[in-house]
């Protein structure tokens, strides 16, 4: 099984994957995540992809198509993946939709949360993040725990694309880039819409029932 998590920037898409991925035994693969670490790691790539992830426009599709090749072409993701943040736009779900095809596999259900901007906001400019295990906080619905540690060598912090000014401009590149994906896959029965603002148990529940759905 394969599955596609869209939604708008802070909309809860890498939370509920984490969920997602251990419940079923999926590998969750967030190309925002793979990005960063690039950047983290100093690398060519990630000297050349800072600029435009730190100001929250797209990354090239060729880059992002490289990466996800890798991913897609690796036998041991073989159909338990859970994509976060891919595709983000209708040409990167046609890369998609034939890397799937060289390597013999498709999407099976692609989920779609709706949140609005307010609580984008609140979300993005609250969140922190532990330095070593990857945890999430939030400074208005998640307290962090006191003096902003989490596991032993772990520290609390924000990403540095979380702020107004960046939220903002990627939501904008959310609603030019992103969201035309929605009228893309509805026309292929995939496509679930699931509200994103209730609390995340809920969301995990309807999530949920969308897979066991499909899972017969
Ligand atoms: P995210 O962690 O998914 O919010 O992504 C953080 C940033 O990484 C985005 O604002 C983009 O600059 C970049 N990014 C992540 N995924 C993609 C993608 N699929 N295509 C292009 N850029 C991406």
């Amino acid at each position: 099984m394969n599955i596609i998590i869209f939604g708008p920037p802070g909309g809860g898409k890498g939370t509920q994957s984490d969920k997602i991925a251990s419940k079923y035994q999926l590998f969750k693969i967030s190309t925002g995540d793979l990005l960063r670490n690039e950047i983290k790691k100093e690398t060519l790539l990630g000297k050349k992809i800072e600029g435009s992830v730190n100001s929250g426009i797209l990354v090239s599709d060729n880059i992002i198509n490289d990466l996800i090749e890798k991913v897609v072409s690796d036998k041991k993701y073989k159909n338990k993946i859970i994509f976060d943040g891919y595709p983000r736009n209708v040409q990167q779900a046609k890369n998609l939709n034939s890397l799937l095809k060289k390597y013999e596999q498709k999407i099976d259900l692609v989920i779609s949360l709706k949140v609005s901007l307010d609580l984008i906001i609140k979300r993005i400019t609250g969140r922190l993040v532990c330095s070593k295990c990857g945890n999430t906080f939030n400074e208005f619905f998640n307290l962090p725990p006191p003096n902003l540690t989490c596991c032993k060598d772990g520290t609390l912090k924000r990403r540095s694309d979380d702020n107004v000014e960046t939220a903002k401009k990627r939501y904008e590149t959310y609603e030019n880039s992103t969201r035309p994906l929605l009228e893309y896959y509805s026309k292929s029965d995939l496509l679930k819409n699931i509200d994103g603002e209730n609390k995340f148990e809920e969301i995990a529940a309807k999530i949920a029932d969308s897979i066991n759905l499909i899972q017969g």
